[in-house]
C-alpha cells in the first residue's frame, strides 16, 4: 500500500488543533466527549488525516465506554497495530494503515463473533453517511 507522509507542519495546516492532538500526537479526548460517541448512522468511517476507509457502521456497537466502538475494521489491511507499552499499561494500539495516524486502541472484550473492541477517538474519524 502506498503510504500518505506529510511533514508535521503540513499535518499541523491540514488538522484541527484537536485532530492533530489525537492523529499526531496520539492523544486521547475525555469520555463521552466525542462527536461519534453515540452515532449510529449508516455509513462509513473514514480517517480523518487522509480518508481512507477504516470502519463500517455495521461494526458500530455501544460499548458503553464512552468512545466509539467497533468489533471490526472495514477490512483487514485497513489498520496496523502495535504494541503499546505507555502511561504503565500494556495495550494494542490501532494506527491508520495509510497515514499510520493514531486512532485508538484495541481490546479483547467486544462481542461475538470476533470478541474484539475497536476503541477509537471521534477525532480521528469522519463518518461519510451513506
Ligand atoms: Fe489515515
Amino acid at each position: 500500500m502506498d503510504k500518505v507522509v506529510r511533514t508535521d507542519e503540513e499535518w499541523r495546516a491540514l488538522l484541527t488543533p484537536e485532530q492533530y492532538a489525537v492523529l499526531r500526537r496520539k492523544g486521547t479526548k475525555a469520555p463521552f466527549s466525542g462527536e461519534y460517541d453515540e452515532t449510529f448512522e449508516p455509513g462509513v468511517y473514514k480517517c480523518a488525516g487522509c480518508g481512507a476507509e477504516l470502519f463500517s457502521s455495521d461494526a458500530k456497537y455501544d460499548s458503553g465506554c464512552g468512545w466509539p466502538a467497533f468489533s471490526a475494521p472495514a477490512g483487514e489491511e485497513a489498520v496496523e497495530l502495535e504494541r503499546d507499552q505507555s502511561h504503565g499499561m500494556v495495550r494494542t494500539e490501532v494506527l491508520c494503515a495509510s497515514c499510520d495516524s493514531h486512532l485508538g486502541h484495541v481490546f479483547p472484550d467486544g462481542p461475538a463473533p470476533t470478541g474484539q473492541r475497536f476503541c477509537i477517538n471521534s477525532a480521528a474519524l469522519e463518518l461519510d453517511e451513506a
